[in-house]
């Protein structure tokens, strides 16, 4: 079972305050050798069936720990690495290090019966790459990792705008069994029948619907909008898994509402690899 948990391990640096005065440009600047110097790690949060409470998978969040300013978000460097392409190398290696974690996981049998999934982020730079197919069945392959037990992220916003020809790749992964996520739902502008041309077997709710129902009473309207969304995604074989659940009040709203899976410090937060087994 899932348990709350306390704070974080890593305080990550506060992007409002003198972290802030770190320039983009000095970022930008030291990534490629911190890509090459193994500057990079990654945090793991737990993703918990609501049916029961117990842990699915866990999504892969990558950090940067630099060695002058600590560690830093993925909101501070993603996009600087999207811009210049290093996104690429870097997305690959997140992909490498969760798909070898995700097999130790399943190797030592941790979430019982039902192999524990991983999901991984990815950036629409690399929707366009050549390769992504081919590198994401080469790492499933030399890992001996299912490709049921993957699922990629690709927001919302990133997969509007893409055209067949950028959905393609996912389309193809999709078809060997990999999953896809519509990350971030909600914030894009979906015209939501577009939902059906897209490849996506899960949609994730994005954080600020789960902040909607914080009040209590929750906001009738709200509630409305989440019960809508979930029957539209349940309609197109879609299954709902929500973020930022911080609140057992919140967790039990989403139940009912009938979202499948939940992510959030109510239940876990983001935390190294060895904690995961803990949560489970
Ligand atoms: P995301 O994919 O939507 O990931 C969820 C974010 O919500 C994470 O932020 C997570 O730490 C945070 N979160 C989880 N539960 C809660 C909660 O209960 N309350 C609140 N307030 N926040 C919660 P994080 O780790 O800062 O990541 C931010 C974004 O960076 C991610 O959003 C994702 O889009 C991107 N990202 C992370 N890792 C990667 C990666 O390897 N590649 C790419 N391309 N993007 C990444
Ligand atoms: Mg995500
Ligand atoms: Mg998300
Ligand atoms: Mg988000």
């Amino acid at each position: 079972r899932a348990k709350a948990e306390g704070g974080n391990r890593y305080a990550l640096a506060d992007p409002d305050s003198d972290a802030r005065a770190i320039s983009r440009h000095h970022l930008t600047h030291h990534l490629p050798a911190a890509l090459k110097g193994c500057e990079f790690f990654i945090e793991y949060q737990p993703l918990v069936k609501m049916e029961d409470g117990s842990i699915e998978g866990a999504e892969a969040l990558v950090r940067w720990s630099h060695p002058r300013h600590g560690v830093l978000g993925p909101d501070r460097f993603i996009p600087l690495a999207e811009h210049t392409g290093l996104i690429v190398p870097l997305g690959r290696w997140v992909l490498e290090e969760a798909v070898r974690q995700a097999c130790q996981w399943q190797v030592r049998g941790i979430g019982g019966a039902r192999p524990l999934k991983i999901n991984v982020n990815l950036s629409p730079r690399q929707l366009h790459h050549p390769e992504l197919v081919t590198d994401t069945i080469a790492v499933l392959e030399e890992a001996g990792l299912e490709p049921s037990s993957l699922c990629l992220e690709v927001t919302e916003t990133a997969m509007i705008k893409a055209d067949e020809n950028e959905l393609r790749p996912l389309r193809e992964l999709a078809e060997y069994g990999v999953g896809i996520a519509l990350d971030d739902f909600g914030t894009g502008y979906s015209n939501l029948a577009n939902l059906r041309r897209l490849p996506a077997d899960t949609l994730k709710l994005d954080r600020s619907f789960t902040q909607g129902l914080q009040r209590d009473p929750a906001d009738p309207v709200d509630l409305k909008i989440v019960e809508g969304i979930v029957s539209l995604a349940h309609t197109l074989q879609l299954s709902v898994t929500v973020e930022g659940v911080e609140t057992s009040a919140q967790a039990e709203q989403l139940r009912e509402l009938g979202c499948d899976s939940a992510q959030g410090w109510f239940y876990a937060r983001p935390g190294p690899p060895e904690r995961l087994p803990e949560a489970v």
